[in-house]
């Protein structure tokens, strides 16, 4: 068993906020795990982390302390998930992409550009005799609803579980990936499909949840075995409260299913670790299609982490400590990793050779 990897990041003042209180923030570092944060009232109020990330830090020390290790272990078959979670505007989507995905500046690339490296960097490290592919599926959770941003026409991808894959996006498209250039060339193609779709839905893209599913399979011709791993980024919808009051129609319902994706992952987080250990729990991942998905990630075959993003400023102070509160509840839940091996097992049968595939699992430690 292995507990989720919980980090904050604070970004630096937006020059709103300075006009606004100048260079006023409401926390007050202690170290590089924790840290004080005043309400509006004045009241401190003490967290510790994983790690800390302070307005001064760099997209890299982000990836190597969070995202890389998830990524060595998504090489060794091991499933990964790395999920943002923050109010609008507190840096997910920077810490995720970068401001650009086809960033050509080293320092400001964001999670996505470091993973794609990493993986292929790992993979042209490892023996002749594995055979790779990488291959990248795209999807917005959006009104309960999950679009493919690979092609805009699959508008009602279903989720479903599989015994040997785990949770499955059924007829999401996948693209075959072969380098960096080209994995960065489809993550932008996906975000701009995403812009396209929020336009024709007037939406804005803090109201949807983006995925992006990396699958990695490794074939070792000599031993005929089949790894696979999966890693899956999550760039979450903004949390804060959505105004209802005054809200009408198709945006009153965008605020209730916001709400309802956000409320049943935090539902989820609390059954994972409220639970009391003598009776089996309910884990209602299936109240959402976003706890579904992050079924496996929650609780099941996963190393996760969780990069909480958060405004430094006391006009946003409320919002951070309910973010923070989110990250600490999270602290708690365990995952248990394992290795999937699948291995095909030759039986001769009236002189042919018919080949059947036997998965197993490896529990890691
Ligand atoms: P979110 O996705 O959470 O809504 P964004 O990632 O879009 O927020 O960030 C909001 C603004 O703040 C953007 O202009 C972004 O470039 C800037 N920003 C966020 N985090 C940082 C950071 N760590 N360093 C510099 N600028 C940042
Ligand atoms: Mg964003």
């Amino acid at each position: 068993m292995s507990n989720v990897t919980v980090c904050v990041r604070f970004r630096p003042l937006s020059s709103k906020e300075k006009r606004d209180l100048g260079d006023n923030i409401c926390i007050q570092s202690m170290d590089s795990e924790t840290f004080i944060i005043k309400d509006e009232k004045e009241e401190g109020f003490t967290f510790s982390f994983d790690k800390v990330f302070y307005e001064e830090s760099k997209q890299a020390d982000v990836y190597e302390f969070l995202v890389l290790p998830i990524v060595r272990d998504t090489v060794n078959s091991i499933n990964g998930t790395i999920i943002t979670y923050g109010q609008t505007g507190a840096g997910k989507t920077y810490s995720m992409e970068g401001s650009n995905i086809l960033e050509s500046d080293e320092k400001k690339k964001g999670i996505l550009p470091r993973v794609v490296d990493g993986l292929f960097a790992c993979i042209k490290t490892s023996a002749d005799s594995t055979k790779y592919t990488v291959k990248l599926s795209m999807v917005e959770i959006y009104m309960e609803k999950v679009r493919d941003l690979f092609d805009l026409s699959k508008d009602n991808i279903q989720i479903k579980e599989s015994k040997t894959q785990g949770i499955v996006l059924s007829g999401a498209t996948e693209i075959s990936l072969s380098d960096t250039a080209e994995a960065l060339q489809s993550l932008s193609s996906g975000i701009a499909n995403r812009a396209i779709g929020e336009t024709q839905m007037n939406m804005a893209s803090s109201r949807s949840h983006c995925v992006y599913m990396f699958t990695l399979n490794q074939e070792s011709i000599s031993e005929k075995r089949v790894k696979s791993g999966k890693l899956i980024l999550v760039d979450l919808a903004g949390s804060e409260k959505v105004e209802k009051t005054g809200a009408e129609g198709r945006v009153l319902e965008e605020a209730k299913t916001i709400n309802k994706s956000l409320s049943a992952l935090g539902n989820v987080i609390n059954a994972l670790t409220c639970g009391s250990p003598s009776k089996a729990n309910h884990i209602p991942y299936r109240d959402s299609k976003l706890t579904r998905m992050l079924q496996d990630a929650l609780g099941g075959n996963s190393r996760t982490a969780l990069l909480c993003c958060c405004s430094p400023s006391p006009s946003n102070a409320s919002e951070s400590l309910s973010t923070l509160r989110f990250g600490a509840r999270a602290k708690h839940i365990k995952t248990s990793p394992l290795v999937k091996v699948s291995e095909e097992k030759c039986s001769k049968k009236n002189g042919d050779a018919s080949g059947t595939r036997d998965e197993s699992f490896e529990k890691i430690l």
